[in-house]
């Protein structure tokens, strides 16, 4: 048995396992779980990727299987960087200021191994993403927390933060149609948050791999769009909006930070699967990824509608709910006096045979116990209805004790 003391800090931590244990066990034929953050497999476009790895293939013969560069290929970066400028409003920019990731997790992970000595203070959105906890903890940073309102971030507690801690470098925020918060940040706060990293001089991290999955409204401009200093690293990814196997996301930053990115990857896996890179870009270029991106929102939007109706009509007043305008997921928010960790695995999963993922997974030192995170993405409208009827019963019960 290996001495667990050789082990290194930052395993050591309690907070080590965040993502461990995050789905119950659901051993029952009538299980509905609110649970996942995965896409709906009926919607992958399975016979047109087939044909694109085949593609990929027949375009490069032998030299596809080979060893290639850690940027993976120009004309994938090329066709990201031109996304970037048509659909999420950043300038000026080209295939030199896209980075291929092996998804958005390892661009989480890369930002944080580059700015990031132990103890080093970050800005997380209380609740934030529970890989994005579990990346940044690999370097032991100390966490500011600020609390996620409707409309976002809240910046004018931000600021307070930066005014008293100059030490703060980096800011994580997925501003659109949060995971897990289902809100997304108003203009005027993506404005603002530009305005004060400029001004307290951080960074920011804007995480959005849900962006282009909107059901209902107009598209905001990313916070990347208002960044004049440089200062802001945009993260996407092809998990949710093509396949998540593809292990595949991209970055969008200046190129003084792309060089240092490039080392650290080169460090941790060489580069991208180049098969992969090549048969996404064959993919792009002989399918209209946003009609297939229109496929999937005409899909999700009736679950996303079938949720927000399924809140009105099934759960109990004293419970909030978010609004979500796209991405996979709503947040509930219960009494105080709700524990929603015991609620999962003394009432909801035994005896209802529903699960969600309890709030205090979302948060850096896990201390909210009374808030849920549900997915609407992976469940048909019928089981939505069904397992928040469940739900409803559950915390009616819950709530009269
Ligand atoms: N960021 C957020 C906010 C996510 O929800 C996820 C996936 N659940 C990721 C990053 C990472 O996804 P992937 O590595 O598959 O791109």
């Amino acid at each position: 048995m290996m001495d667990q003391k050789l082990f290194a800090n930052r395993v050591q931590s309690e907070v080590a396992s965040r993502l461990q244990g995050l789905f119950p066990q659901m051993p029952y034929d009538d299980a509905i779980t609110f649970t996942a953050g995965s896409p709906a497999e009926n919607l992958f476009p399975k016979a047109a990727m087939q044909q694109a790895y085949l593609d990929a293939i027949a375009a490069e013969g032998a030299h596809t299987f080979q060893y290639h560069t850690v940027q993976g290929p120009v004309e994938l970066r090329e066709r990201l960087a031109d996304r970037a400028m048509k659909r999420h409003q950043i300038q000026d920019i080209d295939a030199d200021n896209v980075m291929l990731t092996a998804g958005g997790q390892q661009g989480i992970d890369l930002v944080a191994k580059l700015m990031l000595n132990r103890g080093d203070a970050i800005v997380v959105e209380a609740p934030t993403y529970v890989g994005a906890l579990s990346a940044f903890d690999m370097y032991e940073p100390t966490y500011y927390e600020v609390p996620l309102e409707a409309d976002g971030m809240a910046v004018d507690q931000l600021e307070d933060l930066l005014k008293q801690h100059p030490e703060i470098k980096l800011i994580y925020t997925v501003a659109d149609f949060h995971n897990p918060g289902g809100v997304t940040m108003s203009l005027a706060k993506r404005r603002r948050l530009v305005e004060l990293a400029n001004q307290y001089n951080v960074m920011i991290l804007e995480d959005t791999p849900y962006r282009d999955l909107r059901y209902v409204g107009e598209s905001l401009p990313t916070i990347k769009s208002f960044d004049t200093e440089g200062r802001v690293i945009f993260l996407s990814s092809f998990s949710k909006i093509l396949m998540p196997t593809l292990r595949t996301g991209w970055l969008v930053a200046d190129q003084s930070i792309l060089t240092q990115l490039y080392k650290l990857k080169e460090a941790n896996d060489l580069e991208v699967p180049n098969i992969t890179a090549s048969a996404i870009n064959q993919f792009m270029a002989k399918n209209d990824l946003d009609v297939h991106i229109a496929g999937l929102t005409s899909e999700y939007a009736v679950r996303q509608q079938a949720m927000v109706q399924a809140i009105k009509d099934e759960l109990p007043d004293g419970v909030t709910a978010t609004a979500p305008e796209g991405g996979f997921f709503t947040w509930l928010t219960l009494p105080e006096t709700i524990d929603t960790t015991a609620l999962l695995y003394d009432i909801c999963t035994p005896q209802a045979h529903i699960a969600y993922v309890p709030s205090k997974n979302f948060y850096a030192y896990k201390n909210h116990s009374n808030g849920m995170r549900l997915n609407f993405t992976g469940l048909t409208p019928e089981q939505i209805q069904d397992g928040m009827h469940r739900l409803g019963t559950v915390l009616t019960a819950a709530m009269t004790v």
